[in-house]
Formats: C-alpha cells, structure tokens, sequence
C-alpha cells in the first residue's frame, strides 16, 4: 500500500433535491452538475440553474398571457359601439388583468415546480449526456489532481447512482489521509457488492465519524463479516463499527450477534455504555447478547473499583 496523501477536500454543498446541482447552458441546453463558468461544449458564460431556467420560461408564459389580454381589451374597447359599451369593455380588462396577476402570483412556485418536472422529464437525454460529458473530464482531472477528482465524483455521484462511480470514489478517498473535521459521506457510497477499499474506508468512518455509521453501513459489515475476516486489519474494521453501533439501542437490537462477537474488543466507554443500555433495557438483547456481555463484564470490568469507570 503507497503512502497517503494529506489533502483539503472542500465541503460538500447539499441540496433539497439532486436536481438542484444541474445547471443548463442557455445558449445550447448541455447540462453540468459541475461548476465550470463557461459552458464545456459552447464556450459562453450562459449556464443557469434549472429552477431560473423554469421561472424564465413561467415568466415568459405569464407575459404572453398579459399581452393576449390586454390586445383583445384594447380590441373590446376600441370595437364598442357606445362610450358605455368601451368602458365596460376596458372595466372587465382591467378586472381580468388584475385577476391574472393575482392568479399568477399565488401559483408561481407552484408553476416554476411543475414546469421544472416538464423540463427534466424531456430532457432526460440531455442531462444523461451532459453529466457522461462531466465523467469524462474526472479521467483528466485525475491525473494532475485527485482531490479535484474526487470531489467531482461526489457532485456526479450526487445525481446518477452506480457502483462504479461509489469505487472510484471510495479509491480516491482511500489514497487521502481522512480526519474527523473533514466533510465526509458514507451511506451514498455503500455499494452492492464486498469490496475490500469500501471495508477499510468504513473501517475508518467508524473511528473518525461514528455518527455516520449507520444501519446500512453496519449491515454491509454484517453481509461480509467474512471477507473482512479475512482482511488484515479485518477485526479492527468489525470492533471499530461495532464500538460505534453500540451508541443507539436501535443498533444493539438489529444486530446482536455482531455485537456479540466484538463486544470484547471495544473501549472501554463504549462497552460500559452497551452494558448500561442492556441493563436499562433487557429487552433489546436477543440471542446470547446480554448474557456474552454479562460475561465479559464480569471477566473484565467487575473487579475494578467503580470511581474508575468514569
Ligand atoms: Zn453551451
């Protein structure tokens, strides 16, 4: 294994929805998810979110509405065979005017949403292109800069999930050295199948961000306890999650065997922590656990005076 680089990966930006990190070039309608100035197949400085893109086009709609409107009331008023006829005639324009407005502007969200939902729906070819266009230039960028590499795999794979591109990220990440105070992720890179790079970087999750381990993260441990077994630091990755599962007693009631077999290995804290929980609530231990973790207490913890636990 080569030596890690230190690195500075830059804050991931989240958003509602994954759509939201689409931007489309006005001028030629190619889309990104990355954050280049200049459109990468036209070269202009035309690219717009999708949401300006879709308030734009409800605008434009509005406009056209007040125009048609007011054409066929300046029509009615010119065409009246009386003054009272005119006036009646500019009276309701002005009435359906204001109306329109009102309308509008109480459905305008509304609007810029469905008329958004259109705009993905038809381009859907478009947007499949425009990010294979940005996949493209991560094989580039890799090459004089992994950081950027990796960061422009996480925008990508914000927004198309496949394994491939989870690895490539989980290898990016692999060659950094991880701290705690970095922006990290761990559920949208859990992929389908064991993977040794994925075992050790949720192996370091685990110590550095306990918080991300979660339910989906401890069952892929659980699905390849095995294979990592067979790892070389394999025990290390299965106490370290299981050290980190033990903080909520949801985790300690999903998966009590992989937490009997690596209560022994765990801090200390964390092992008194479990030990408190199952005591406050016997229920959550199924199969064997509270009597394995009864035991080991005994074997290990009971003697000491108990001011030195805290
Ligand atoms: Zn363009």
């Amino acid at each position: 294994m080569g030596t890690k680089q230190v690195v500075s990966i830059r804050p991931f930006i989240r958003t509602t929805y994954a759509f939201e990190k689409l931007r489309i070039c006005k001028r030629c309608g190619t889309y990104t998810c990355l954050w280049e100035n200049e459109c990468s197949s036209c070269g202009r400085s035309a690219l717009v979110s999708v949401q300006q893109r879709a308030a734009s086009k409800v605008k434009r709609r509005i406009a056209r509405d007040i125009v048609l409107t007011t054409l066929l009331g300046g029509a009615a008023v010119y065409l009246g065979e009386s003054l009272d006829q005119s006036m009646l005639a500019a009276s309701v324009t002005l009435l359906l005017l204001g109306l329109l407005a009102f309308m509008h502007k109480r459905s305008f969200l509304t609007e810029q949403l469905r008329q958004m939902k259109r705009t993905l729906q038809e381009d859907r070819e478009a947007i499949r292109q425009g990010i294979n266009r940005n996949w493209a230039l991560v094989a580039e960028a890799r090459k004089e800069d992994e950081v950027l590499a990796y960061e422009m795999l996480r925008e990508i794979g914000s927004l198309v999930y496949n394994d491939r591109i989870r690895l490539q990220q989980v290898a990016l990440l692999q060659s950094f050295v991880l701290r705690s105070d970095m922006d990290l992720q761990l559920r949208p890179l859990l992929l389908g199948s064991f993977e040794r790079l994925l075992a050790e970087y949720i192996g370091e999750i685990a110590r550095l961000k306990p918080e991300l381990i979660r339910e989906d993260a401890i069952r892929y441990v659980a699905n390849y306890e095995v294979q990592i077994l067979q790892l070389h630091n394999g025990i290390q990755i299965l106490t370290a999650v299981v050290a980190a599962a033990v903080r909520k007693s949801k985790y300690i009631e999903l998966f009590p065997s992989l937490i009997t077999r690596y209560a022994r290995f765990i801090p200390k804290d964390r092992f008194m922590r479990l030990y408190q929980t199952l005591e406050r609530y016997p229920g959550k231990a199924r199969g064997g656990l509270a009597e394995s973790v009864a035991r080991v207490y005994n074997e290990r913890y009971r003697e000491q005076p108990v001011d030195a636990w805290s």
